[in-house]
């Protein structure tokens, strides 16, 4: 579903409740819920949509309870690939399989259904790119986008960029410049058939991992995959890895059995494309006292270790979308200040666990101790599908006590 949108120039309304700078799971989501309420909003991305996102296409449980409590999730659902479980593949290739039920869709087309919602629930959306942005605090926030001479104005402004975090600079938000990971994907076509998630914590990965998810069926035989690596950045090594990571995926394609046995049917390949990550829930501040909120990927939203984001990139926009209505209705920008302390509240305590995780499956002896143990103990692997779909905490595995308990019960 194409979003109707029209290119901002110097005709677009000047005065706005909302603006939301980026039209990616969380800009969309945040416009959607603001509009509903019945707020003027405008949603401006650089990029006319359809269009698409480097991403694994995966909507795992979180993604898709979200999608379920916004009204989204049937919609969504009919253009996605379901696919039941996944398997776990350790650097010494212990296969553990984990339930864990998942939605794939390409963002090309996930992207523009979000925000041919947002346009529904009455929000505009612009195609321009915004290169710059003031907070005023009590007086608005103004906008400037390329193609328009005077700034936009609006009462609250909310940045949802993703990985791309200028405005946040400009904006004295952002903490970290740094991104926390980087990853590639290429969309393969195959006869091969592999019904399952395969994530293969692969050595030469290491600190990462590499996947194969299903997102279709061709209908003539062949299916389509989405393949691809990814790997943390340590401070100073921001390009190396990008090269690194082509050589890894291949060497994945050739080594790896299934992905070995896609290639060998492969009809079909894209080019292979790459992005930034950036996770934690760190890297930059959510609010700085005064009427620009930032939501999703760049205040660090994803996940580590799995570098999963769409559905906490929409959280974070639930969050702040409730604080910018209150603030909207009542004329005060005091119930901003909620925001951070409910992202604190509510999210902060799942991404210790990741980060934790990430760590540890950095090392290959560790990695492989965890899935040997959740090979021979049911609880250990109860737990772990429990983290997946957030019924636990992550330090129940992924801590000392965790380990622990892991290893002695
Ligand atoms: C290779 C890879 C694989 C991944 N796989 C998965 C996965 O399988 N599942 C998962 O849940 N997550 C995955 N992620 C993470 C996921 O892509 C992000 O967490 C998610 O896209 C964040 O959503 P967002 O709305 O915050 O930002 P984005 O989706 O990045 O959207 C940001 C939007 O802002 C726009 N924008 C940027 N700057 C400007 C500007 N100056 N003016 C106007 N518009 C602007 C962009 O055009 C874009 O549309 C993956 C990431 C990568 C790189």
């Amino acid at each position: 579903m194409t979003p109707a949108q029209s290119v901002v120039t110097e005709q677009t309304d000047a005065h706005w409740d909302a603006i939301i700078a980026g039209a990616g799971p969380a800009g969309a989501l945040a416009a959607r819920r603001l509009a509903a309420a019945g707020h003027r909003v405008l949603l401006v991305d650089r990029r006319r949509f359809p269009r698409d996102k480097t991403c694994g296409d995966a909507l795992i449980p979180d993604a898709q309870a979200c999608l379920a409590r916004n009204d989204l999730l049937e919609r969504v659902r009919a253009l996605a690939w379901p696919v039941a479980g996944g398997e776990v593949h350790s650097p010494g290739r212990l296969r553990l399989e984990i339930d864990c039920p998942t939605l794939t869709v390409p963002r090309r087309l996930l992207d523009a259904t979000l925000a041919a919602a947002a346009v529904e629930a009455g929000a505009c959306f612009g195609v321009g790119a915004v290169e710059d942005v003031t907070d005023h605090g009590d007086e608005g926030v103004s906008f400037r986008v390329a193609g328009r001479e005077a700034p936009l104005r609006a009462r609250v402004g909310i940045l949802a960029t993703g990985a791309h975090v200028g405005l946040l600079e400009r904006a004295g938000l952002l903490e970290r410049q740094r991104a926390s990971a980087v990853a590639i994907r290429c969309y393969l076509r195959s006869r091969h058939r592999i019904d399952q998630m395969v994530v293969s914590f692969d050595r030469s990965i290491l600190p990462g991992y590499a996947w194969i998810f299903p997102v279709g069926d061709d209908g003539d035989g062949t299916w389509r995959y989405n393949v691809g690596c990814g790997v943390v950045l340590r401070a100073g090594d921001e390009t190396g890895p990008q090269h690194a990571l082509r050589a890894m995926l291949e060497r994945f394609l050739r080594e790896f059995p299934a992905a070995r046995a896609l290639v060998d049917g492969q009809v079909g390949r894209e080019p292979t494309r790459g992005a930034l990550l950036r996770t934690g829930l760190n890297g930059a501040r959510p609010w700085a006292g005064g009427a620009l909120l930032a939501v999703g990927e760049a205040i660090g939203a994803t996940f580590p270790l799995t570098g999963e984001g769409i559905g906490k990139a929409m959280e974070t926009a639930e969050l702040a979308s409730d604080a910018v209505a209150l603030a909207l209705s009542t004329r005060t920008l005091a119930p901003l200040a909620e925001y951070p302390r409910t992202l604190v509240r509510a999210l902060q305590p799942r991404y210790l666990g990741y980060a934790v995780a990430e760590r540890w499956v950095g090392r290959a002896w560790l990695a492989d101790l965890v899935v040997r143990r959740a090979l021979r103990r049911p609880h250990v692997r109860a737990t772990l599908n429990d983290i997946l779909h957030e019924r636990a905490d992550p330090q129940r595995v992924f801590s000392l006590r965790g380990l622990t308990r892991a290893l002695v019960t």
